[in-house]
């Protein structure tokens, strides 16, 4: 590991002006993936800064019925609050679908969006990653990809994004409050434009600015949001990533599907919403042939390579049983 200076912040405007005039620094919350990546040395920050004191963590209900999720949250108080718990089941059975009880004591709201891919060439910097060293390769493409993306991928990236409690987030369309670079003002960003796709620069994964700051997360109010759920298959029942996984919310009546809302996690670079599967959804019967044409059309644009094809029928059939079993219910 590489020396580091280390500061505690006392506000989110300091925050933001210590990272600003530092490029090489970081902000440090429950630190479970920074920390694991400045020991690997593929993290090198020159400095930390603690925001672990800064008062974001309350989740608060408004009036107008959007949920607001402190940046500081950690994942365990959020997958058990009862609010959550209640109104959007898919983001708390996501968030325990996620690493173990104590990682999940540690991590943040914010910290889990940004947390980086498990893609273990990523992880290695004794091999060529464009996203650790752009113009180096990718290692994956031509090497063992079975963990690897199907969806949103390019010439020069196909590492998997490994949130889960994301692609629940992303589902129930949720945006992202960021303090200006320096403490200056705020903006809203909606959750599905936080995250890039890789394109030619991997190594550009959100479109946050120098020194901005996550504070927040917001989920407007969704009806049907109880009637929802996260599904994620693994190669063991807990503490590992997702092959596939599915968030999904539905909304029926009289057996037809009203509205849906439809994301995969484990199968593309970036939180996937699937636009083409609601659009499947909306206004069909609450039948299997109706899932079954959700899930070809989420999946219709995927591209496989040599040790993930597999995900393509996984994924498909992931999508299928989480909105049978919401029919169900
Ligand atoms: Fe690096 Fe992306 Fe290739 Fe993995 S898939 S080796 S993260 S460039």
């Amino acid at each position: 590991m590489q020396p580091f200076a280390y500061a505690v912040a006392a506000d989110v405007g300091s925050a933001s002006r210590m990272a600003l005039d530092e490029p090489g620094a970081r902000y440090l919350a429950g630190g479970t993936t920074l920390v694991d990546l400045m020991k690997l040395d593929v993290e090198q920050p020159t400095q930390l800064i603690d925001i672990t004191r800064l008062p974001l963590a309350d989740v608060t209900l408004f009036p107008d019925g959007v949920l607001r999720i402190g940046a500081m949250v950690r994942n365990s108080d959020l997958a058990h609050h009862e609010l959550v718990r209640t109104r959007f089941p898919v983001l708390s059975q996501a968030v325990l679908a996620g690493a173990s009880g104590q990682v999940r004591n540690m991590a943040t709201t914010a910290g889990n969006l940004l947390q980086r891919t498990r893609c273990p060439y990523f992880r290695d910097t004794a091999t060529a990653c464009n996203k650790r060293d752009p113009g180096s390769g990718c290692s994956a493409i031509g090497g063992y990809n079975r963990g690897h993306a199907v969806l949103g991928t390019s010439a020069s990236c196909i590492a998997t994004h490994p949130s889960d409690m994301a692609v629940a987030l992303v589902a129930l369309d949720a945006s992202v409050h960021v303090a200006g670079a320096g403490g200056e003002g705020e903006r809203v960003i909606p959750l599905s434009d936080l995250h890039r796709l890789p394109g030619d620069q991997p190594e550009r994964e959100t479109t946050l600015e120098a020194g901005e700051l996550i504070t927040a997360v917001d989920i407007p109010p969704l009806p049907y949001g109880p009637r929802s759920l996260y599904l994620k298959v693994r190669d063991r029942a807990s503490f590992a990533f997702a092959l596939t996984s599915a968030a999904v919310a539905l909304d029926i009546a009289d057996g037809t599907i009203r509205d849906a809302r439809v994301a995969l996690g484990g199968v593309a670079t970036k939180p996937w919403r699937s636009p083409e599967a609601e659009a499947a959804l909306r206004g069909k019967p609450a039948s299997m042939a109706s899932y079954r044409a959700a899930a070809a059309a989420a999946l219709a644009g995927a591209v496989p390579r040599e040790h993930n094809a597999f995900k393509i029928e996984l994924a498909r059939r992931t999508l299928i049983r989480a909105l049978l079993r919401l029919e169900n219910r």
